[in-house]
């Protein structure tokens, strides 16, 4: 088959709701941090790692995968009891921040964990109103696509969705009124922001859920906010009595250098969402939180949910993330690849900015360094150079014009120098 076949057939089955790609890779094998394609070509991956976080087909969660297949595969986790779920939720009590009494319910997708985030949150509040932010993703299902500010704030749209939810802005240090030159004035930009999230909490009378929010927005573009936004965030939502909800779905599982997003910020979320990266390889995201606020709606869960080969896929990937120390690795090659990448941003005006915590690092392309106009085509051309010398890469952001480089938390040195290498060669390409 060739490529044109391919995308025939994906045009003719699949609404384009359902299709995002953005490269004609025909994925046929992927190991570690190489895809093959159909053609036996390999490139390094630098993008889809967000869900294969220590790689693809790691040999000892296959290994712990076989196994599982073999004694017990799908069992309903609300229905009867299994070991598998329950050890997991041990863990993951365990490892993510909150002092108070935790619960966990389990979900397939990022998306479905969110909207029991919500639900639980309105049951417990018996309230209206949600808090989201401008640049926002959250995901596709009625709850989380309705607090998604990027999908679902078109005209159409936002009439049909659930109506009760109010945007503010997200702040974005490279995007603010007094940036001139760098992040200069982050503490005005924290304060302005707040402030209008003050005033638009007052005027919803008292029928306040919650708020839900990215401790740094992932499809937004990545967007890293000021240091002390969060906190004080959360002071606010405590004191007009909301739920604190974080999608760490993205920032999750060590990706950012830290096991959740929410700890470079010193927050305590009411609750949590997990997803991608969760799983390891297979389709699995939790909410964990506040006990009640989870007690409250009459009920949450699939038939599948806690899936056993998901829980133990996750069980085993938590395992090597801690044996292995990758969430300081993380850190440590984030800081590296910032470094490498700052450097490409003097000699190239259309590099507008490069920011990231970890190994979720954005690079925001611009028509210039003067003018800040989001460069949606270089972007993507930058991109189908590098995917033609070998290396995946995406773009995202409200103007997809920034290039989102996530590599495995365990990619090996030499292919993410390579794969370094082919972004600079391919910068140069789209300016050349
Ligand atoms: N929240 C965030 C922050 C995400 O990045 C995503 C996926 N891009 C989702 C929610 C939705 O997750 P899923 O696609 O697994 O439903």
């Amino acid at each position: 088959k060739s490529v044109e076949d391919y995308i025939e057939s994906d045009e003719r089955f699949f609404p384009k709701s359902f299709s995002w790609k953005q490269l004609p890779l025909i994925a046929s094998k992927a190991y570690g941090s190489i895809i093959e394609d159909a053609y036996g070509r390999k490139y390094i991956d630098f993008s889809t790692t967000l869900a294969n976080i220590i790689g693809h087909s790691h040999p000892e969660v296959v290994d712990a995968l076989k196994k599982q297949l073999e004694i017990l595969t799908s069992f309903p986790t609300c229905y009867f009891y299994a070991e598998a779920p329950s050890k997991l939720a041990q863990k993951l009590v365990n490892i993510t921040p909150g002092s108070y009494k935790k619960k966990i319910v389990f979900g397939f997708s990022g998306s479905d964990a969110v909207d029991m985030a919500l639900t639980s949150s309105i049951f417990y509040t018996k309230k209206k109103f949600i808090l989201s932010f401008q640049g926002s993703y959250h995901g596709t299902t009625y709850l989380s696509l309705s607090t998604s500010e990027i999908m679902a704030q078109n005209d159409t749209s936002k009439n049909l969705l659930y109506k009760n939810i109010v945007f503010v802005p997200y702040p974005n240090p490279y995007r603010n009124p007094w940036n001139i030159n760098g992040y200069e004035k982050p503490d005005e930009l924290t304060n302005t922001i707040l402030r209008e999230i003050e005033k638009t909490l007052k005027s919803l009378n008292n029928d306040f859920v919650g708020v839900v929010v990215e401790p740094i927005q992932g499809d937004g573009g990545i967007i890293v906010p000021p240091k002390d936004f969060l906190k004080e965030l959360y002071k606010i939502v405590k004191s007009f009595n909301g739920i604190f909800i974080a999608d760490e779905i993205q920032t999750g599982m060590g990706r950012t250098g830290r096991w959740w997003g929410v700890e470079h910020f010193s927050v305590e979320p009411d609750l949590m969402v997990i997803g991608k990266a969760l799983g390891g390889c297979m389709p699995l995201s939790a909410v964990i939180g506040k006990s009640e606020v989870l007690e409250a709606p009459p009920a949450l869960g699939f038939y599948l949910s806690g899936h056993p080969l998901s829980c133990i896929s996750a069980l085993k990937t938590i395992e090597i993330i801690e044996r292995e120390n990758l969430v300081n690795r993380a850190m440590v090659l984030g800081d590296y690849i910032l470094r490498r990448l700052s450097k490409l941003s003097e000699k190239f005006n259309i590099i507008g900015d490069v920011r990231g915590k970890g190994l979720l690092i954005g690079m925001e392309i611009v028509k210039d360094d003067a003018s800040k106009a989001p460069d949606r085509k270089n972007a993507l051309k930058i991109c189908w150079a590098a995917w033609r010398r070998g290396v995946v890469a995406m773009t995202v952001g409200k103007h997809s014009n920034v290039i989102r480089i996530t590599p495995a938390l365990n990619v090996p040195m030499d292919l993410m120098e390579r794969a370094l290498e082919v972004i600079e060669e391919s910068v140069k390409d789209v300016v050349n």
